[in-house]
């Protein structure tokens, strides 16, 4: 922690309310990626500010499953003794055409082996409220309204492939209306799929890219503190016909599981598709031994979009940065983006501050670098995999012949969850050899392996 930190944030506090001040940087939305950089910076010493249109808690729809990467990141974020007393499990069990297996979390040199699940009710108020303590000023119940870009710096987010330059934003008191324009040298995008400002700048999802779609809801359940979180990958409409989709139990410990849906897919393929009738239907079907009905539900079903594959573009300005969902950097081989959060965030947050070091610009447009370097390859084959399961037919046969191999299973969790060990030196080709071998069932494997043997090459 800087030793400047703390007369800077009285300087703050004095000229905000003048509006002359200018932060070193200023984050949109306090979810897992802007608390994370906030918190990052804030722990440089750097003079942060988050504005969330929220009050903390508040709930954010989510399936509440944090895996091995998330809870490296926030032990890494001080936060490990906090976390340890949210409901920990040890993997996964994945069930599928009355098979089923459980699968460990991997022992692994960089993250641990287990996993919690935890309200982002409450998971959120504990990392803002870290970066908080790290000495991050955090405006709640603040709206970013819209940016005030810099007018003298001419730019077209469509023809430079960047994002304009910015001196602020403009926000609303959303309990007095007040409005307000915050000023900053460095701005971060971590808005979430609403995405309100970077999508005025210019930012846009690539629709041929994997988007997500996800209902959940809350019910109470015997089982509630099970060591697995549990996965279902024939999810079926009422007609009993398998949908291109997966299922979900995850245990919080409290009395409660968090069950829902998903669907992934790539151009627009699950339009159509009822989302809540699937739930109703998973629900009835797949959830019995946890005792789950209409009955045990605590209250409606609520869903929202994962955009997926760093499907948002451009990521950077010369001073601004998406993060997180506004990023679209969700994990598109199991819609996970809670880790993707905290991870862009820190990435973001290092570049900001190499920015303000004296790299300047350079430093912000190797954010694009450094995320294709870190999730690139992975992603691109994950986008593979999420067109291949995209066909009901193919994932019928690579389910059916994943449920009668454990070690194929072990193995595919890991590459799922991004948590394959340094040693394995070649991930992309072992992803390429487990696809591969897991496609040899299924029809017409060059139709959707042509993708990954490029992406290995
Ligand atoms: C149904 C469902 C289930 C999921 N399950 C899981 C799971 O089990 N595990 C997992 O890892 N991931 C899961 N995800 C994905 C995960 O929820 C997201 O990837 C994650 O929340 C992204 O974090 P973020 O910080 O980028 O955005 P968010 O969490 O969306 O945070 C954005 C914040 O910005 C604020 N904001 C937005 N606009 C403004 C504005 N104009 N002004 C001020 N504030 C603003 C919002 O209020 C919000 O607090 C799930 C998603 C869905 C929809």
């Amino acid at each position: 922690m800087n030793a400047n930190a703390k007369p800077v944030e009285t300087r703050a506090k004095a000229s905000v309310r003048a509006g002359r001040h200018v932060y070193d940087a200023l984050v949109v939305g306090a979810g897992p990626s802007g608390s994370a950089a906030a918190y990052w910076l804030a722990d440089a010493g750097y003079d942060v500010a988050v504005i969330e249109r929220k009050r903390f808690p508040r709930e954010k729809t989510c399936g509440d499953g944090l895996t091995p990467r998330a809870v490296r990141q926030l032990e890494d974020m001080g936060l490990g003794d906090i976390i340890a007393r949210a409901h920990r499990y040890v993997g996964l069990r994945t069930c599928a055409y009355g098979h089923q297996l459980e699968l460990r979390w991997p022992d692994h040199p960089s993250f641990p082996s287990y996993g919690y699940v935890i309200t982002r009710h409450d998971l959120d108020m504990l990392v803002a409220e870290r970066a908080a303590k790290a000495g991050a000023r955090i405006f709640y119940e603040t709206e970013a309204i819209e940016p005030v870009i810099d007018t003298a710096v001419r730019s077209d987010a469509s023809r430079d492939k960047r994002l304009p330059k910015l001196l602020g934003i403009n926000t609303r008191d959303v309990k007095s209306g007040r409005m307000e324009e915050l000023k900053a040298r460095y701005i971060i995008l971590s808005e979430g799929t609403t995405s309100r400002i970077s999508r005025h700048l210019g930012a846009v999802r690539d629709k041929g890219l994997p988007l997500g779609m996800a209902l959940r809801g809350y019910y109470t359940s015997p089982l509630h503190d099970d060591p697995f979180i549990e996965s279902h990958l024939d999810v079926r409409n009422s007609h009993g016909d398998v949908l291109p989709g997966y299922g979900w139990i995850f245990p919080l410990g409290d009395g409660r599981v968090n069950a829902g849906v998903g669907l992934i897919t790539t151009a627009g393929r699950w339009k159509g598709i009822n989302t809540s009738e699937m739930l109703d239907t998973f629900i009835r079907n797949s959830a019995g031994k946890w005792g789950l009905s209409p009955k045990s539900a605590c209250g409606p079903a609520t869903g929202g979009r994962l955009p997926m594959g760093l499907s948002t573009s451009p990521k950077t300005g010369t001073n601004v940065l998406l993060t997180g969902d506004a990023a679209g950097s969700i994990n598109p081989f199991n819609g996970e983006g809670i880790s993707y959060g905290y991870e862009t965030g820190r990435l973001a947050a290092a570049c900001v501050a190499a920015a303000l070091c004296g790299a300047g610009e350079d430093a912000i447009y190797s954010y694009e670098d450094r995320l294709q370097a870190a999730y690139g390859l992975y992603y691109k084959i994950g986008r593979t995999f999420v067109r291949m399961i995209s066909n009901p037919e193919v994932m019928h046969r690579c389910v059916q012949a994943g449920m009668h191999s454990n070690a194929l299973m072990e193995w595919l969790l890991r590459i799922m969850a991004n948590l394959l060990r340094p040693d394995e030196t070649a991930p992309a080709e072992m992803i390429y050899r487990a696809l591969l071998s897991v496609a040899r069932v299924a029809p017409d494997p060059e139709d959707f392996l042509t993708g990954i043997g490029t992406a290995t090459r």
